[in-house]
């Protein structure tokens, strides 16, 4: 197995890359782009800004050799300059890039990502983003591309995905009670599948919880989310079926399909991927003057 984390970036140091080094850890920071799009959003307690201390942690990163990748939160500002948010990926060497959208979650009742126009601009975002890039070699790759760019080359289709597979992922609260499926939904309180755990470390093991009622109940669901998945919609071989906490914020139930998250997270994407690949060849690489 393999060890991840995602932070924020602020403390990393020498220290911390050579531990990353020791263990193998793969290493994702959070950054959402420039200094004013980034504080925005996320600041210290003290209501301080946390871009500075992040990009510390990205040049020690760098100078460690490091390799990382970035998950970046995309507002609805972000969306607006898609040349800025480019450049900034791209001279700060961080060429391995995500973007999340804002979600409907737990207290988050609505997102400020959802509608008509909200789709059309982040089409317009990701269009404008791959031109860039395409434009300078692929200096900075999308996640939400690369993806879809290597099952399609590998001509592969998923079937699953490791959210919606059980025990794909082992997800552990610091009391050890324990769930799979999304790591999102752990200790989650609902009426309709109380916590989404399926017991404790310390009095069941991972094979007697696969045949408690609870267990059962949150499969017979979440496979019935993937089956509706898979009869009705045209991307779901690049998607898996969608995930369980995009599926239960947004209609209250794992036995779902489509969401305003997968919309953005895979049908858009894709749609904006397959436009480009009819346009034609791709663009010569701009050399530098
Ligand atoms: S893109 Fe949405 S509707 Fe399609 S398979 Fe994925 S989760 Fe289901």
């Amino acid at each position: 197995f393999t060890q991840h984390v995602q932070t924020n970036a602020t403390l990393i140091n020498d220290a911390w890359c050579d531990c990353f080094h020791r263990n193998r850890i793969v290493v994702g920071i959070s950054v959402d782009g420039p200094e004013e799009i980034h504080d925005a959003h996320r600041r210290f307690r003290n209501g301080r800004g946390s871009h500075a201390l992040a990009m510390k942690g990205i040049e020690a990163l760098h100078r460690n050799d490091v390799p990382f990748h970035s998950i970046s939160v995309l507002t609805a500002d972000a969306m607006e300059q898609p040349e800025r948010m480019y450049r900034f990926f791209r001279d700060h060497g961080i060429n391995d890039v995500g973007f999340n959208v804002e979600e409907q979650e737990g207290i988050h009742t609505s997102s400020s990502m959802q509608g008509s126009e909200m789709e059309a601009k982040y089409r317009d975002f990701l269009r404008a983003f791959w031109r860039l890039s395409e434009q300078d070699g692929y200096p900075v790759v999308l996640r939400e591309f690369d993806q879809v760019i290597t099952l399609i080359q590998g001509n592969q289709r998923m079937t699953q995905n490791e959210l919606n597979r059980p025990f794909s992922i082992l997800s552990v609260d610091w009391q050890g009670n324990f769930s799979t499926f999304d790591p999102e939904l752990l200790s989650v309180a609902s009426d309709r599948y109380g916590t989404f755990n399926l017991g404790n470390l310390k009095d069941l093991s991972l094979v007697e919880s696969t045949q408690t009622d609870q267990f059962r109940r949150l499969m017979k669901d979440m496979s019935s989310g993937v089956d509706s998945c898979h009869s009705s919609c045209d991307y779901f071989g690049f998607c898996g079926g969608g995930n369980g906490s995009n599926k239960f914020w947004e209609h209250g139930t794992l036995a779902s399909s489509e969401t305003n998250a997968c919309r953005f997270g895979t049908k858009i994407p894709v749609q904006v991927l397959l436009e480009r690949f009819e346009e034609g060849p791709p663009l010569t690489p701009v050399s530098p003057n």
